[in-house]
C-alpha cells in the first residue's frame, strides 16, 4: 500500500513537473518576436490606389520617413507603373487588393478571389520584380471570406491583412480633420485594450497636413510605423493577435 502511495506521488509530481514545462515553452513560443503586436506599432495602410493622389501620400511619408503599406489593384498598377515602383523604391510595402474591386465579381466563388489575387501579383511582379503574397481582400475579409474562402487563399500562398483602425476617409462628403480625430480615438481605444493599430485609408485627396500631424503627434508617442512586411503573421478578423 505504501509503494502503491509512492507510486501515486512519483507520477503526480512527474506529471507537474511536465505541466509546468509545457505551459513555460508555450509562454516562451508566445512571447518569440511578437513586438508588432504592441500598441506602440502603428500600421498605416492605403488601398485602392496607385492613383493620382499617391505622389502627395509618397511625398509625405517621405518627408516624415515614416513606412506604409499599400493595398494596389491590379488595373491601376499596370496604368501608374511609376508610383507603383515609387512605392518600392521609397521602402514601402506593397499588398494586393485584387483586380474587380466589385463585391460581386470579387466574391463569386472561392477561385474567383485566388484568381483576381494571382492577377494582380502577376502585375506587380511585372512592374517592379516583387512578388507579393500580402492581400486585403475589397470591403475587409468579413462577411465574404468564409472558410472555403480563406482555405483557397491560404493554399495559394496568400497572406490576408484586415485593420482594427477605419479613418473613414471613404465617407462622403469627406472630412478630413474629422477622419484623423477618428484615428487618434481609435488609437486610444487600442492603447487601453494594449493592442498594435492597423489604419485603413486609402489613395485619395487625403489633406496631407492633417496627416503630416498626425505623423508627427504619434512620433512624439514614441509609435513605431510598421509595415506588413515586418509582422511575422497577419492581422485580421480571423487571426487578431492580442485581441
Ligand atoms: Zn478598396
Amino acid at each position: 500500500m505504501v509503494v502503491v502511495q509512492t507510486v501515486k506521488t512519483y507520477i503526480s509530481f512527474l506529471l507537474i513537473i511536465m505541466f509546468m514545462f509545457i505551459a513555460h515553452s508555450e509562454n516562451v513560443v508566445h512571447a518569440k518576436n511578437n513586438s508588432y503586436e504592441s500598441k506602440q506599432s502603428i500600421y498605416l495602410t492605403f488601398d485602392d490606389g496607385p492613383n493620382e493622389y499617391t505622389k502627395n501620400i509618397l511625398n509625405l511619408l517621405k518627408k516624415e520617413n515614416v513606412k506604409a503599406t499599400f493595398f494596389v489593384l491590379g488595373p491601376n498598377a499596370a496604368s501608374h507603373k511609376c508610383l507603383l515602383n515609387r512605392i518600392v523604391n521609397e521602402g514601402h510595402t506593397i499588398g494586393l487588393h485584387g483586380m474587380s474591386h466589385r463585391a460581386k465579381e470579387f466574391y463569386k466563388k472561392p477561385q474567383t478571389a485566388v484568381k483576381e489575387m494571382k492577377e494582380a501579383q502577376k502585375i506587380v511582379k511585372d512592374i517592379t520584380g516583387i512578388t507579393s503574397t500580402i492581400v486585403r481582400t475589397p470591403y475587409g475579409s468579413k462577411p465574404y471570406m468564409t472558410a472555403s474562402y480563406r482555405r483557397a487563399m491560404k493554399k495559394a500562398g496568400f497572406q490576408m491583412w484586415d485593420w482594427n483602425v477605419d479613418s473613414e476617409d471613404w465617407k462622403k462628403p469627406q472630412n478630413k480633420t474629422k477622419s484623423i480625430k477618428i484615428i487618434e480615438k481609435n488609437i486610444q481605444y487600442n492603447d487601453r485594450k494594449n493592442r498594435a493599430s492597423i489604419i485603413l485609408m486609402h489613395d485619395q485627396a487625403t489633406n496631407p497636413k492633417s496627416l503630416s500631424a498626425a505623423i508627427k503627434k504619434l512620433k512624439k508617442q514614441k509609435r513605431i510605423f510598421r509595415t506588413a512586411a515586418d509582422a511575422t503573421h497577419p492581422f485580421n478578423y480571423y487571426n487578431t493577435w492580442n485581441d
